[in-house]
């Protein structure tokens, strides 16, 4: 209980992801993004930083080609 500021629930495997941005058109929340950063195959891979938003629906994982995405639920 109490404060889930350190909470990640949903977590991107940065290495294997191609930036295509489907998981961020899946997500309800509107909460992922292209980190600015490039992985090492030059791709910006994609990235949540409001992790408190993320709701746990899986759309996003269940949306990327590339299993790049896992998602954990609180409790
Ligand atoms: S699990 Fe749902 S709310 Fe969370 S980042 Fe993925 S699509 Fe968005
Ligand atoms: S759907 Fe998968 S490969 Fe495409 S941007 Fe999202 S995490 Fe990366």
């Amino acid at each position: 209980m109490g404060t889930s500021t350190a909470v990640r629930r949903v977590v991107f495997d940065e290495e294997r992801c191609k930036g295509c941005e489907l998981c961020i058109n899946a997500c309800p929340k509107g909460i992922i993004h292209l980190a600015k950063h490039t992985n090492s195959r030059g791709f910006h891979p994609a990235t949540v930083e409001d992790q408190e938003k993320c709701t746990s629906c899986t759309f996003c994982a269940r949306m990327c080609p590339d299993t790049v995405i896992e998602v954990y639920r609180d409790k």
